[in-house]
């Protein structure tokens, strides 16, 4: 194993649905003994520039990221896009698109909830009301805080989840299109904790392969939100695909404290690490 103690590449801020401000994140990164930290919202790359003042203040690393839905088939699966430029245009072309996807999505969800009974119009301006973008994460809490299920979870059970009742299939950009709008901003495509799709064996396969041939780089093949037991698979993935590998906790707050920022984050061994050679002046081991 080749220890990354020091690396994340996988946040979130309140730019999309992280509890913590994109400094505030940057601030307990460095505490944290983090030396390489990507800031990666869902479809937006809106907190990097404060990120990147607040690292250069804290001497560590800032990789502007970003994690983009997008859908091989009908699957939604999460591209991570780091060290892109945010300021690139194919790349904000597609987030703008895909924040209006989201503002439609949300109002659609809404909708149906509003259709099961529950007051749609009142959850839609509570998540309307965050910071960033809004995403099922937002009206989970709005959920919970109405009274209307007990928690996060029940929410995405109940209502929110795939196949659930007041479910919304997504219109994401496809998997190569993605992909490509990341390499335009001269970033590297990492396909985002690949052992969480429920896919059967075969079209995990299938996944990877497109992945692969769509130019991506590498595997999030330590992910906090996959469980340290898929590192090993993810691992093998990586290599039988001649893919790269990268580590993330897909931290979301301090308030899911089985995630903090940076935990066990370690590379198999074999893997080629996607940070190798990028390592700024501040120093982030690998
Ligand atoms: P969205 O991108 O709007 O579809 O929202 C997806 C986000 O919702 C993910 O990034 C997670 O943070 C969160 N999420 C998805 N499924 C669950 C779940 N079953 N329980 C809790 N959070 C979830
Ligand atoms: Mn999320
Ligand atoms: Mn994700
Ligand atoms: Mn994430």
């Amino acid at each position: 194993m080749s220890a990354a103690p020091s690396i994340d590449l996988h946040t979130h801020s309140t730019c999309s649905d992280g509890a913590l401000s994109p400094a505030e994140l940057v601030r307990q990164a460095a505490a944290a003994g983090i030396a390489m930290l990507a800031l990666t919202d869902h479809d937006s790359v809106d907190g990097v520039a404060v990120a990147a003042e607040a690292a250069a203040a804290a001497g560590l690393q800032l990789v502007p990221g970003v994690e983009i839905s997008a859908l091989w088939h009908s699957q939604t699966v999460h591209v991570l896009g780091l060290w892109v430029d945010p300021q690139a245009a194919p790349l904000r072309v597609l987030l703008s698109a895909q924040a209006e996807r989201r503002d439609v999505r949300m109002r659609e969800i809404c909708l149906r909830l509003e259709r099961l009974r529950l007051p749609g119009a009142q959850l839609l301006a509570a998540v309307q009301a965050q910071p960033g973008l809004p995403t099922r994460s937002h009206l989970a809490q709005a959920l919970v805080a109405g009274g209307h299920v007990r928690g996060v979870e029940d929410a995405f059970r109940k209502y929110l989840g795939a196949g659930k009742r007041a479910h919304v299939a997504a219109t994401w950009p496809d998997l190569g299109q993605v992909v490509a709008a990341i390499h335009a901003a001269g970033g590297a495509a990492s396909l985002a904790h690949p052992a969480r799709y429920r896919l059967s064996r075969s079209a995990r396969r299938r996944l990877l392969t497109a992945f692969a041939a769509a130019g991506g780089d590498a595997l999030e093949v330590v992910s906090g939100g996959n469980g340290v037991q898929h590192a090993e698979a993810s691992a093998s993935w990586a290599l039988e695909f001649g893919l790269a590998g990268s580590v993330g906790s897909d931290f979301h707050g301090p308030h899911q404290a089985w995630n903090p920022l940076g935990r066990y984050l370690k590379l198999p061994a074999g893997v080629r690490p996607l940070w190798q050679g990028r390592c700024g002046p501040s120093g982030a081991a690998n």
